[in-house]
């Protein structure tokens, strides 16, 4: 947002933001105290009334609020759906068992954390725009209803020339979000961009750990297995033993001004590595192996403190979401599946496996694999077998490549 806003547009904005996260929170409460789970819009609607009575918002902005409450519940489900599939396996008694009963997801709106934040809610064509404007000030201002009925406001915003350009080049703007941070306001907004996206021509088994960043099996007439390095590890390591020393020797000022830039070089090398990976999968459908529940499992006092130590550092999820979204922009879809057992199993006959080295696998069968190597097409089998379910026309491409992968496991 402009940094020339003025006083009355931010307080008009500190009411409506108010107001609104009021309202999330009415039909939150609502939705509680019903102890059902919403399912559709409708299961959340007939709360409007009592919410609209208290609040005293107009229907298009009862609707947002309507949106994210739906929102934040089914994500709540979700999540507490998977942690009781998770106690249910669990053996009673044991630490684990104690550890997941600590960890049960929380209500939304029910965290001390999320009571002292504002929730922004999503404001469409029903309750605001964003305009491209040619005003002296800026290119771009949001239009938005406010509190009083019939009055709008055009708000200014400050994008950047990167911002601008991607504005422009969006097929559509769908919605925005006017979110408060530290009592500054940003516009978070949705575009949509349309890229050609022809059938694949093969697929990719990706697994992302820890001392090779990133391999892949790319599998189409042939077999490519291929690892790329972030250089992320050699980068940071100067900068850790500086946050070390200083630390040992107390600089708290000059630790505070290096606070972010560990994050922004990992997350630098993070999206270049992505990027590589894009270039050379580009026109293949990717799996990426998910390690679901292995933050879980590294919990303190598990005797593994190494392998905890090196976990701390890994972002899993921040890369795979870059390349998830490096390679849409090149009209590639990702789809995440389940890692258990992909590296402790043998892909060709699914015997487990033994690691003489580190890199290495040898199964009971006596195949010897390169270990990603055999990770990799883990997760490409894995991943096949699920599409196998689905199969849509244009993935054709794919159960060729699926097949060509059982050729090689039952021909040599
Ligand atoms: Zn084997």
């Amino acid at each position: 947002m402009h940094y020339l806003t003025t006083e009355r547009k931010l307080s008009i904005l500190d009411r409506l933001t108010a107001r609104l996260t009021y309202a999330v929170r009415l039909f939150s409460a609502e939705i509680g105290k019903s102890g059902q789970i919403p399912r559709t819009r409708r299961d959340v609607r007939r709360y409007s009334r009592v919410v609209r009575e208290k609040t005293g918002l107009s229907s298009g902005f009862i609707q947002q609020a309507e949106d994210k409450a739906l929102w934040m519940w089914r994500s709540y489900d979700e999540l507490h759906r998977e942690w009781r599939k998770m106690l249910y396996r669990a053996k009673q008694g044991t630490r684990w068992h104690g550890k997941l009963l600590k960890r049960e997801p929380s209500k939304p709106c029910s965290s001390i954390h999320s009571k002292l934040k504002k929730t922004p809610t999503r404001f469409d064509v029903r309750t605001g725009e964003v305009q491209i404007a040619s005003l002296a000030l800026t290119g771009c201002v949001v239009h938005i209803s406010t509190l009083k009925k019939g009055e709008t406001m055009d708000v200014l915003l400050n994008p950047s020339e990167w911002h601008e350009k991607m504005l422009e080049k969006a097929e559509k703007i769908r919605s925005f979000e006017i979110v408060s941070n530290n009592g500054r306001y940003f516009v978070h907004v949705l575009c949509e961009y349309r890229v050609p996206s022809p059938p694949p021509r093969g697929v990719a088994g990706v697994d992302l750990g820890l001392k090779r960043p990133l391999s892949a099996v790319l599998v189409d007439e042939g077999f490519h297995f291929t690892t790329l390095q972030s250089g992320k590890e050699e980068h940071l390591r100067p900068l850790n033993d500086r946050v070390s020393h200083l630390r040992r020797i107390e600089k708290w000022s000059v630790l505070k001004k290096l606070r972010h830039k560990r994050r922004n070089v990992a997350e630098q090398y993070d999206r270049m590595l992505a990027k590589a990976f894009a270039g050379v999968s580009k026109g293949y459908y990717a799996f990426i192996g998910h390690p679901r529940y292995i933050r879980y499992h590294k919990f303190r006092g598990n005797g593994d403190r190494v392998g905890r130590r090196m976990l701390q550092g890994w972002s899993f999820l921040r890369q795979a979401g870059y390349i998830i979204h490096e390679k849409a922009k090149l009209g590639d879809e990702v789809e995440m599946v389940n890692e258990w057992w992909t590296s402790s199993r043998c892909w060709r006959c699914g015997a487990g496996v033994e690691r003489p080295v580190q890199s290495r696998i040898i199964c009971e069968t006596g195949h010897q694999y390169d270990a990603d190597f055999n990770g990799c097409m883990n997760i490409l089998r894995r991943g096949i077998s699920r599409l196998g379910d689905k199969t849509p026309a244009s993935l054709c491409a794919l159960n060729g490549a699926g097949a060509r992968v059982d050729r090689a496991l039952n021909g040599g």
